[in-house]
C-alpha cells in the first residue's frame, strides 16, 4: 500500500481540532502519515507542537506567521519564533508569505514578516513552507534574495499561472498541489499546468479543512476537507499527469521526506 505525507494540515482550526484524534487515526489507517500541522501564528505554532507531543509518530509541525497574521509581527516575534523553531516536532519555518488576494494584513507588514522569516530559515538552515496569493511579483523578488541560503523552499497550495510556475521552478521551489486541481471550474488552469511540474519538485497536500476536492464521488457529507482524502487527490493528479499512481505516490512521499528531513518508512 502506498504511503503519503500531507504537507499542509490546518489541524488547529476550530472545525478540525475537536476531532483531531479521529482525523489522525483515520488518516494513518490509509497510510497518510505523518501529517504536517501548520502553525499560522506564534500561538498556534506552539499549540501545534503541544499536540504533536501526543502523537510523535503521526504529527510534525511548522512554526511561523501566515501573511493574514502579519499584523501581529513585532520586534519580539523573531526571538519567539527562533525558540519555537528548535522544538522537536518542528520541521520547517512557515507558513509564511504574501496574500494580496485577501489583504487581511497591510502589505508592507506582510513583506516585512515574510522577509524576516526567510532570513531566519537561512540562519537556521531550515526548510520553509510558503503561501502566495496574487502577489507573485513581490514574492519572487523577496525570495530571490534568500533562496540560495535556504535548503528547501515549498510553495504550498500553488494556484498561479504558467509564468508564476516557471519563475518558481527557476528558483528551485517545491510545488504543493491541493484538491483545488479537482475543481472543474476554478482548477482548470492548474490542471493544465500540473503535468509540467517535474517529478522531483512535486508535493501533495489537502490544506484541510479547506479545499475539499469537488470531484469526489460519492460526495462526502461534510464540506470539510480531511487528510484521509489525500490518496484521492494523488490519484487525480496521477491521471492528469498520465503517470502510474503507485509510482507517483512513491515519488511524492520521498520528495516530502527529503524536504522536511523525515526518515522514509519502508
Ligand atoms: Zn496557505
Amino acid at each position: 500500500m502506498s504511503r503519503y505525507i500531507d504537507i499542509a494540515v490546518n489541524l488547529l482550526s476550530p472545525s478540525l481540532i475537536e476531532h483531531a484524534d479521529n482525523i489522525i487515526n483515520d488518516a494513518e489507517r490509509l497510510n497518510v502519515s505523518p501529517l504536517i500541522v501548520i502553525g499560522s501564528d506564534l500561538n498556534e505554532s506552539l499549540a501545534a507542537h503541544e499536540l504533536a507531543l501526543q502523537y510523535p509518530r503521526q504529527l510534525k509541525t511548522t512554526a511561523g506567521v501566515h501573511p493574514h497574521q502579519a499584523n501581529l509581527w513585532d520586534e519580539h516575534s523573531i526571538s519567539d519564533l527562533k525558540r519555537l523553531a528548535s522544538l522537536s516536532s518542528v520541521v520547517a519555518i512557515g507558513e509564511c508569505g504574501l496574500d494580496y488576494n485577501r489583504d487581511f494584513s497591510p502589505r508592507d507588514q506582510q513583506r516585512a514578516a515574510f522577509e524576516a522569516q526567510l532570513a531566519l530559515a537561512a540562519e537556521l538552515n531550515m526548510p520553509v513552507l510558503m503561501h502566495c496569493r496574487e502577489a507573485f511579483g513581490d514574492f519572487i523578488a523577496i525570495l530571490s534574495h534568500y533562496r540560495s541560503a535556504i535548503p528547501y523552499a515549498v510553495l504550498h497550495c500553488f494556484t498561479g499561472n504558467q509564468d508564476d510556475l516557471t519563475q518558481c521552478l527557476a528558483l528551485d521551489l517545491h510545488i504543493g498541489i491541493t484538491g483545488w486541481v479537482c475543481d472543474e471550474r476554478r482548477g482548470k488552469e492548474l490542471a493544465q499546468l500540473v503535468p509540467s511540474i517535474p517529478d522531483s519538485r512535486l508535493l501533495i497536500e489537502t490544506d484541510s479543512p479547506y479545499l475539499l476536492p469537488r470531484s469526489m464521488r460519492p460526495k462526502p457529507k461534510s464540506s470539510k476537507n480531511l487528510p484521509q482524502y489525500l490518496p484521492y487527490i494523488l490519484d487525480y493528479i496521477a491521471e492528469i499527469r498520465e503517470q502510474d499512481a503507485t509510482e507517483l505516490a512513491r515519488i511524492c512521499y520521498l520528495n516530502s521526506c527529503t524536504v522536511f528531513g523525515l526518515e522514509p518508512v519502508t
